[in-house]
């Protein structure tokens, strides 16, 4: 199947920026998608919206840290659409810092959502897409996963991992399983309030005054999933135009 009319498509992280914007585009395409998040209320309101406008969604509460409910979503979208089209693998978390604040709870947070999520999302559709003979991963990265900055060390890491994951899934998976990366720069988005270290905070508030929508990143998605099926987009960066 080429195209984004009638794929089932499962989202992570969809409870706000990207993840919602992304849902909101690819419903608008045709896609049925199942959206994921820890704030059911906010999934709630979002499913909502897309039922109002006659749109195909279903939704379940999700930490990606737990491979058990990651299965589950996908469980859910087998049983309520009959097959599992793309997992769109964008949950993330950004609590910046200097090094030297040995924020450690911060950094393993990082690591559980920003790289286990992700492994988790490939160990539940795995299976499931091998079996098909068909998928799609799009993994979210950020332009983080191309050049580190100060008090983002830990946040980088876990955004090179998530590319080295992706390149190695779209070399392993064979037959016709795409692996793409979407790498975003500076988006609108609740991104920064995870960040609670002051000096970071201030400093991003100026960073992130050029912002892109996150409409943007989601059209970028889009493009990737709307390709024919021997098409592979295999990486996508997209940043402000401002951004350096
Ligand atoms: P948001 O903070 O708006 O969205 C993050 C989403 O991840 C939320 O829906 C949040 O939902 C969800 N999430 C966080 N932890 C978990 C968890 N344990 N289990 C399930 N869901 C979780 O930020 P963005 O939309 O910007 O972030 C989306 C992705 O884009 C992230 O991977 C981020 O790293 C990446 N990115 C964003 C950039 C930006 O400038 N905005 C730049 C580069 C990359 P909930 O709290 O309800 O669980």
């Amino acid at each position: 199947m080429s195209g984004i009319r009638g794929k089932v498509i499962v989202i992570t992280g969809a409870s706000s920026g990207i993840g919602e914007a992304t849902a909101r585009l690819l419903v608008e395409q045709g896609a049925q998608v199942v959206i994921g998040a820890r704030r059911l209320e906010r999934l709630e309101a979002l499913a909502s919206d897309i039922r109002a406008a006659e749109g195909s969604v279903e939704l379940q509460p999700l930490d990606v840290t737990e491979l058990d409910q990651m299965r589950a979503i996908v469980r859910l979208a087998q049983d309520r659409f009959g097959r599992l089209d793309v997992i769109v693998n964008n949950a993330g978390v950004m609590p910046l810092s200097p090094l030297e604040a040995l924020k450690v709870d911060e950094w393993n947070r990082m690591i559980d959502v920003n790289i286990r999520g992700v492994l988790h999302g490939i160990a539940a559709g795995l299976p499931v897409m091998k079996e098909q003979g068909v998928g799609h991963f799009v993994n979210i990265a950020s332009v983080g996963a191309y050049s580190v900055t100060p008090t983002a060390a830990v946040y980088c890491a876990t955004k090179y991992a998530v590319r080295a994951i992706t390149d190695g899934l779209r070399q392993e998976a064979g037959g016709g399983i795409r692996a793409t990366l979407v790498s975003p720069g500076v988006t609108e988005s609740e991104l920064a309030k995870s960040i609670t270290d002051d000096g970071t905070r201030e400093f991003m508030k100026e960073y992130r005054r050029n912002a892109i929508p996150a409409s943007a990143i989601a059209r970028a998605i889009a493009y990737a999933i709307e390709q024919p099926a021997d098409v592979d987009v295999n990486e996508l960066v997209v940043r402000p135009t401002s951004q350096v």
